[in-house]
């Protein structure tokens, strides 16, 4: 059941708005990739990289950690990987929340061993009350009290992606 709205859209526009801003002050001369983390950060991926004023190389990559339930597995499984070489790039890492941080200290990890120049994070949403991994957040839009939210990409058994605001989310209450 959505509970209620807890960021409008133009909330979350203007997070984003703020975000592109320090972004496009950091990346004058640097030779960035930008990764998206399907499919949650796909909406905000794509708001934020249409805001920056430099070219940079945009890549997806698919990892797995919830299910169909709300609680993080701690076990991240690669479904899809990135297309692009990203030795020596500076790499931004894009996601939608960040929760524990398990899965985001995987992915991290994983990129490292590819070589880049720097990692760093970018990310919408973050629940700092949850977290068990201390991953360093370079960019983060907006922090949220631990609720379970959905829409604006995020999902509950992979529904609710669509919706343009972001809601809280009761589960046991059925889909
Ligand atoms: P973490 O590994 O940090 O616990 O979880 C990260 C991933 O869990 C996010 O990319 C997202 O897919 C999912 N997640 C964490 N919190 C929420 C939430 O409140 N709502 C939704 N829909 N997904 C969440």
């Amino acid at each position: 059941m959505l509970k209620e709205k807890v960021l409008t859209r133009e909330e979350i526009d203007a997070a984003i708005e703020r975000l592109a801003a320090r972004l496009n002050a950091d990346l004058v001369g640097r030779d960035a990739v930008f990764v998206c983390i399907l499919k949650g950060a796909v909406y905000f991926f794509t708001a934020l990289t249409a805001r920056l004023k430099e070219s940079v190389v945009i890549d997806f990559i698919q990892v797995s950690s919830y299910g169909a339930t709300t609680e993080s597995s701690g076990t991240v499984i690669l479904v899809k990987d990135l297309t692009v070489d990203i030795s020596d790039k500076d790499v931004f890492v894009v996601e939608d929340i960040v929760d524990t941080g398990l899965t985001l200290a995987d992915v991290i990890a994983l990129l490292h061993a590819r070589h880049p120049r720097s990692v760093r994070v970018v990310t919408l949403l973050s629940k700092p009350a949850r977290r068990r991994k201390d991953v360093p957040l370079d960019f983060v839009g907006i922090e949220i009290p631990d609720r379970f939210v959905v829409g604006f990409g995020l999902d509950f058994a992979e529904h609710f992606r669509n919706l343009p605001e972001i809601w809280e989310y009761l589960p046991d209450q059925g889909v």
